[in-house]
């Protein structure tokens, strides 16, 4: 392909990508295809011969298309969102372009120094205190494998990653709500499943402090040594917000690496009226959240915030002759603030987001999903037959149908899921279920970059339509 073609066809996708926006509600929200469906469709073989962009093009909406989730679809409620937005994708295109590997400051110093301004705006809009220092990461799982590793190297006093784990007594503490990817982390980081401690939570589903406190007591009396904390700001399954402040508490008394998981919940930062969630922030270590989530930048792009850099640096930094430079130590070279060397120039979305919508622009947006969630509520709390199983906090509602002529869990459980798939299967909305105290639970969130409020009132209709029809 010459430029000239490039051109052409770059012309006639971004004609397409602005007809899918506009014709996006036409398509079933989750994918209405079997195993393997799409899979029997490509050939066996990749083609010898290079092939028209035409053809391609065509087997992408012939082939493809029918197999695509849309997430950006305004009904997409199902887990957390990865929103985009014409900002970001416009961002997007541009990365693509230059193709920089943006592994130190010399591979592309602009890229290198606009993560680090970006990074800091970012922070002081969210209040985390001017000491902390910021980074993109890919995902929450890998700033979170990130955190672990520093909290294990400065337990050691960096003699981890010389010796490799010699005696292994560490453990880490996260509730019983938060993340699969910290059981990953402390998995991968070598510590051992069995010593990752599950907190019990409250009836809102917050970490038990005193519990916490109790745990790390028994685990000293044992000879272990405790080496962090994982708080969750806004858990996956309900966003529950852990006590902050009394965690930190605690983290201080015995000396332990506090790292914030709040990969979802971190965006509504930008809003004053939610800093209560992070109150005691000046006391924890590491902190990460996902723009990728909920800031209407398109996956990937996870920002780790950590107080004391030369930990971070001292745990990842390698430096074989071939990446010696001359500016080291003037500016970030980032390949050395976590697990990859390439990076992706992912800050330049994040700019273009922060700009093109501004400040205010982010919070309203942030205000209005937050306002509809709450509207819902209303609706489940003053309907008869239905329940809500967890306060909203922000956008996440997580409720049941419950009519009173049923009272046995077992078969409410049957029921709801029924209703689940049944609404699914019928492609014009998508959500997804949790458990909570085993209660089969539905679960809407509403924070798809296109929502509106006629999108959650259909939903609401469908919801009840379905669950009084079938169950
Ligand atoms: C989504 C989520 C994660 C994982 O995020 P990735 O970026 O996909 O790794 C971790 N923690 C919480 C609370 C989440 O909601």
């Amino acid at each position: 392909m010459n430029s000239k073609e490039f051109r052409q066809y770059a012309h006639q996708m971004v004609d397409w990508m602005a007809d899918y926006f506009e014709q996006i509600e036409d398509y079933p929200v989750k994918a209405q295809v079997e195993p393997k469906e799409i899979y029997n469709q490509l050939p066996e073989q990749a083609p010898l011969k290079g092939e028209e962009m035409s053809v391609i093009f065509k087997d992408f909406q012939d082939i493809i298309l029918p197999g695509i989730t849309h997430w950006q679809h305004p009904s997409f409620f199902a887990y957390f969102p990865a929103n985009t937005s014409f900002p970001s994708i416009l961002g997007e295109m541009l990365t693509a372009t230059l193709g920089t590997q943006c592994m130190i400051w010399d591979t592309s110093p602009a890229a290198a120094e606009l993560e680090e301004r970006v990074m800091n705006w970012l922070r002081d809009l969210m209040g985390i205190p001017s000491f902390f220092d910021g980074v993109i990461q890919d995902t929450a799982s890998t700033a979170t494998l990130t955190a672990i590793l520093s909290a294990r190297e400065k337990a050691t006093n960096f003699d981890s990653n010389q010796n490799g784990i010699t005696q292994n007594n560490f453990r880490v503490y996260c509730s019983t709500e938060t993340h699969s990817s910290i059981e990953k982390a402390v998995k991968i980081a070598g510590l051992g499943k069995n010593n990752l401690v599950k907190i019990p939570v409250d009836a809102q589903l917050r970490m038990q402090a005193d519990a916490l406190e109790n745990a790390i007591q028994d685990d000293l009396k044992n000879g272990y040594r405790p080496i962090c904390i994982v708080a969750a700001i806004g858990t996956t399954g309900t966003t529950a917000i852990d006590p902050l402040k009394e965690i930190t508490t605690i983290s201080q008394k015995f000396n332990i690496w506090l790292h914030v998981d709040a990969a979802y919940a971190g965006s509504a930062l930008l809003l004053p009226e939610f800093q209560w969630m992070i109150e005691g922030i000046e006391l924890v270590d590491s902190f990460v959240f996902n723009p990728h989530k909920w800031l209407l930048t398109n996956f990937d792009c996870s920002v780790y915030f950590i107080k004391d850099k030369e930990s971070l640096l001292k745990t990842f930094e390698v430096l074989p002759e071939y990446l010696k430079t001359a500016s080291r130590g003037i500016v970030n070279d980032y390949r050395d603030w976590g697990v990859p060397l390439g990076r992706r120039f992912r800050a330049l979305k994040l700019w273009f987001v922060l700009r093109n919508y501004g400040v205010e622009g982010l919070q309203k947006q942030l205000r209005a999903h937050i306002s509809l969630a709450q509207a819902l509520t209303r609706w489940i709390q003053t309907s008869p037959d239905f329940e809500l199983l967890a306060p909203t906090t922000l956008n996440l509602v997580c409720f049941r149908y419950h009519p009173k002529s049923i009272q046995e869990e077992e078969r409410l459980n049957v029921i709801n899921k029924k209703i689940l798939d049944q609404l699914n299967k019928n492609g014009r909305m998508y959500l997804t279920h949790t458990k909570i105290n085993k209660k089969y639970t539905l679960r809407i969130v509403v924070g798809q970059t296109f929502v509106e409020a006629q999108h959650v009132q259909s939903a609401w209709e469908q919801i009840q339509e379905i669950a009084r029809k079938g169950a």
